[in-house]
């Protein structure tokens, strides 16, 4: 079972993460917790080429697309790919959507190519949940701030944000019973506690 956390800055995806996959080992889960980018060897050196290097060193939007798929198909292959095949749960922060989002709609290189490029990556591999905590970007830019969190990224104009944003609610919209959309606002338990029930469900425990 493939669960993925997607969202833009703030959100609390890191935070859901690591209490999903705690939860899921109490429960006597093998749950493998992991993150894009950067959850291999290349996968850590890819994160650092694409988030510390800024001004004329940063790579250009294909470039990036690229790198962001490259770190996927090791991350894939690698670690969700054998983990699944054992019967683990995986817990990732981050998949395909985001590159959709940041790379297709934010970065303009257009959202079926960047998603057809991870399709590609990943040899299809989709998640079975994915859960989208929808945050408003002024507000999680703030948040991930405050968190002292200062990735290029955060770094953007406040509109790509919101087109990041639109885009995952759109892939949400369009696969509704593969979502659960959380909205911000809720304390980080009761979140918590939404995620659990969608996953019991699922797994039917
Ligand atoms: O999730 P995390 O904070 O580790 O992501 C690091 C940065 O990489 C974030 O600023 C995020 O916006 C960016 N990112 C991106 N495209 C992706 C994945 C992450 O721009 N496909």
């Amino acid at each position: 079972f493939f669960v993925v956390f997607e969202g833009g800055e703030g959100a609390g995806k890191s935070t859901q993460s690591v209490k999903l996959a705690a939860w899921l080992k109490l429960r006597g889960y093998e749950a493998v917790l992991t993150r894009e980018p950067g959850a291999t060897d290349i996968g850590m050196r890819i994160r650092s080429l694409v988030l510390d290097s800024g001004g004329d060193s940063a790579p250009s939007p294909r470039a990036e697309a690229l790198l962001y798929a490259a770190d996927r198909a090791q991350h894939v292959e690698r670690v969700v790919r054998p983990a699944l095949e054992r019967g683990a749960v995986v817990v990732s922060d981050r998949y395909i959507d985001s590159s959709i989002a940041y790379q297709g709609s934010g970065r303009d290189l257009g959202k079926d190519e960047v998603a057809w490029v991870s399709q590609w990556a990943t040899g299809g591999l989709k998640p079975d949940l994915t859960v989208l905590l929808d945050v408003d970007p002024a507000q999680g830019l703030h948040r991930a701030k405050a968190g002292g969190e200062g990735d290029r990224l955060e770094q953007e104009r406040l509109e790509f944000h919101e087109k990041v944003r639109a885009t995952f609610l759109g892939l949400a919209a369009a696969e509704p019973k593969r979502y659960l959309v959380i909205p911000a606002g809720g304390t980080p338990d009761e979140i918590a506690a939404a995620v659990r029930e969608a996953v019991a469900e699922r797994l039917d425990i």
